[in-house]
């Protein structure tokens, strides 16, 4: 069994199952991710890797196992609730408000976090707008605060949601293919600063990742997924030289 890194567990799942119809998406997932472990899902398309994530962040309900965030069970929990139990995801395909400014985009992700909405005075309004650019600045958008995001380049729309998801104020940080249609350079530029918060807040993190210098690069441990079940687990460097892992990439 491959070393597990030390620190309480932060989010344990058992015998994940979810069914489309007849097809069987996840098939007995078990995950076990200690806090502030960074977590990589990999694996051939239709692996069943969106469709965990989409379980985990209640996108979608699992119809049998468990799945545990500390001690809270969050099978059956709406996506507001597990927001609010601390889960932040991004999603495989951009989920930004195109016709809105990249302000108000990061803006809306901030209110959906706080619990002062009832009460406005003009000093909180400042307060939470210079709130809103010190977000920005962390995603270097502040100077494109007041472009539409329809304007903007893929590149940094992906940072945007990044920033979003990092406004809600997340201890799980859930990202599924955060570097998806992203160049080279940029790709690097994402995950460079998506490890810097990550350890500056202390955050736990489980990705998705189809650039494999990307999962090497960001992992202390890697799960591979295919046909809706754990395939194998380990270090990157036990995964690198995994004959099946490799075997299913070559074939797949
Ligand atoms: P991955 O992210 O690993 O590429 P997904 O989790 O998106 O895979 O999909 C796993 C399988 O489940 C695929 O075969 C996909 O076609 C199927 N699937 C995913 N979502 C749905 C859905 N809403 N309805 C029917 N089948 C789905
Ligand atoms: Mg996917």
């Amino acid at each position: 069994m491959p070393e597990q890194p030390t620190g309480a567990v932060a989010l344990t799942v058992r015998s994940l199952r979810k069914n489309f119809g007849k097809f069987v998406a996840l098939d007995g997932v078990d995950l076990s991710v200690r806090q502030g472990e960074r977590r990589a899902v990999i694996g051939p398309n239709g692996a069943g890797k969106t469709t965990l994530i989409n379980v985990l962040g209640g996108q979608l309900v699992g119809d049998s196992g468990s799945v545990m965030l500390g001690t809270r069970n969050l099978m059956k929990k709406y996506p507001h609730q597990m927001s609010r139990l601390g889960i932040g995801r991004t999603f495989q395909i951009s989920s930004t408000f195109p016709r809105m400014t990249v302000f108000d985009n990061m803006l809306s992700a901030h209110v959906c976090s706080a619990s002062w909405w009832f009460s406005l005075s003009a000093g909180r309004l400042k307060r939470i707008k210079d709130e809103v650019m010190s977000e920005l600045e962390i995603i270097h958008l502040d100077r494109m605060a007041d472009q539409v995001v329809e304007d903007i380049s893929h590149g940094d729309r992906k940072r945007l949601e990044f920033g979003m998801v990092l406004a809600t104020k997340p201890s799980l940080l859930l990202l599924d293919e955060p570097t998806a249609g992203m160049g080279l350079q940029e790709r690097h530029e994402l995950i460079d600063l998506v490890l810097k918060e990550v350890t500056r807040r202390k955050l736990t993190l489980v990705f998705v990742e189809h650039d494999i210098d990307i999962v090497f690069k960001a992992a202390e441990h890697i799960t591979v997924m295919a046909l809706g079940k754990v395939f194998a687990e380990g270090k990157p460097e036990e995964i690198a030289k995994h004959q099946g892992v490799q075997e299913i990439y070559l074939g797949g």
